[in-house]
């Protein structure tokens, strides 16, 4: 049993003495229960709502989700030999001891039994102290225990459990991670503290899960938390820590202000304002669409690559195609491979291989017999077009690589890498400038890499960073020259 701190186990004694559930829980938790039901379908279309115990006929297929025309919830279908099924959903009540946070969670599990009835019950089973550590104040009680590496939560009699007992809890946190968070008492708790103007209960209601102990700790980001929720933007509040909280609605989100209304009417994420990034169409459905082929998290970088080619509404179409069995990592090496090799991606025989891994292979072998002679040739076009970004003062000068020799002769000299950006550069991925002293121009000075009309990369010898006069100079030419161009 892990040891708790004489001031933390005096904080659980007194909830489990004192403190009573907050008025409007049980409707709160009634309501998520309702979530927790399905539609039976039995011969002939005949379906049965668990939860209104209505019927009505429905020529829909089991395990695809339905609204009931009585109740109006959405359910998953069943078929009628069903004999158990089991919802479990995790909330959490945000609670004050003295002048400290604590957060209670609780598991809501609902079993549909095989006369289809629905049971559902809700225990306390732990709670966490936020605090800004790596190490987590999480406390559980004796419901929980661990059966085959899984843990479980007992949903028996709380007789049995009285006087409470609580142990320290540091293994797996997946279960609290994120929680669904009752509203209602938020405010009045955060009266007289600095989030009392956080919006964190808007936040809360119109969120599904949220890592409460997070946001009651982390005091650094309250600013912007509180400016996204008033914006209505309360799934980017969640996030907030990723805007910056100065600066133009562009600046901020990466889209312009007539995108605004659009992120509002469907309270967007994060990961869905990347994609509107590289979609650039109010359009929800495709924005979805494209969720499913994110890899893990929220990393998108296959699909920026692959818009670098062609427009995410043609992908779209290609996925829908293929049944959205396209493996993006391959498919965009494919449109790296028949860009290089000069096919026109405007046209779909080339941009839609009926056989991507077959067309990939393909391409490929062709592109590496090719490559150097390509990447010469693309190299020396991205410099010509880049020429006009060419900047100079009585010091400095500023110009575009202008060939792969003179890549690969920047990174000996400077002793670093940029010879391995070619391919890069030469696609459009990334502008690389080599920054010279006027009396000098041949030798090395400074390898710089833009991206987007923003410098991203600036390196002397070695990988070493440059001088103040130097950065002032690049800062110069990235404000005047490179963003007038943006
Ligand atoms: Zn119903």
């Amino acid at each position: 049993m892990g040891y708790i701190k004489v001031a933390h186990r005096e904080m659980l004694r007194q909830i489990d003495n004192y403190s009573s559930l907050p008025k409007g829980w049980d409707k709160f938790v009634d309501k998520q229960a309702e979530y927790h039901n399905l539609v039976i379908k039995s011969k002939k279309n005949q379906c049965y709502c668990t939860n209104c115990k209505n019927t009505f006929i429905s020529k829909n297929k089991v395990n695809q989700e339905i609204k009931c025309p009585n109740c109006h919830n959405k359910y998953l279908i069943k078929r009628s030999n069903l004999r158990h099924y089991e919802f479990k959903d995790y909330l959490s009540i945000l609670d004050k001891v003295n002048d400290t946070f604590i957060v209670r969670y609780f598991e809501l599990k609902t079993t549909i039994d095989a006369l289809h009835e629905h049971h559902s019950s809700v225990v306390e089973f732990a709670r966490e102290i936020p605090n800004n550590n790596w190490h987590r104040d999480v406390f559980v009680n004796e419901r929980v225990s661990k059966c085959q590496g899984c843990i479980h939560i007992y949903h028996g009699d709380s007789n049995y459990f009285y006087p409470v007992k609580w142990r320290e809890y540091t293994r797996n946190y997946s279960l609290i991670d994120y929680s669904i968070v009752f509203p209602n008492n938020i405010k009045k708790l955060l009266k007289n503290t600095i989030y009392q103007y956080s919006c964190i209960w808007d936040i809360a209601k119109h969120c599904t899960y949220i890592d409460l102990p997070k946001f009651i700790s982390n005091k650094h980001d309250i600013g912007k938390t509180e400016l996204l929720a008033k914006m209505k933007l309360y799934n980017l509040a969640l996030r907030a820590d990723e805007f910056r909280n100065k600066g133009s609605f562009q600046e901020i989100f990466g889209v312009s202000k007539d995108y605004y209304p659009f992120m509002k009417k469907n309270n967007i994420t994060y990961l869905q304002l990347k994609l509107l990034r590289l979609l650039k169409e109010k359009d929800i459905k495709k924005i979805k669409y494209l969720q499913h082929f994110v890899s893990y998290g929220d990393s998108i970088s296959d699909l920026e690559e692959i818009s670098n080619y062609i427009s995410l509404s043609r992908f779209i179409k290609y996925a829908k195609m293929h049944h959205k069995k396209v493996k993006t990592y391959l498919y965009k090496d494919y449109l790296r491979f028949a860009k290089m090799l000069g096919l026109d991606l405007k046209n779909n025989r080339y941009a839609f291989p009926k056989n991507l891994r077959e067309e990939h292979d393909k391409l490929e072998k062709q592109y590496e017999i090719q490559s150097k002679v390509l990447v010469q040739k693309a190299i020396k076009k991205r410099s010509k077009e880049l020429s006009i970004y060419k900047y100079k003062n009585n010091k400095f000068i500023i110009l575009p690589a202008p060939n792969l020799k003179a890549l690969q002769d920047e990174s000996k000299q400077q002793n670093n890498c940029v010879r391995t950006y070619a391919e890069k550069y030469a696609d459009g991925t990334c502008d690389i400038y080599f920054m010279r002293d006027i009396q000098n121009p041949k030798k090395s000075l400074v390898t710089v890499e833009v991206k987007n009309n923003k410098v991203v990369q600036s390196r002397i010898k070695n990988n070493n960073d440059p001088n103040e006069k130097q950065l002032k100079f690049l800062d110069r030419w990235e404000n005047t020259i490179l963003k007038g161009a943006a």
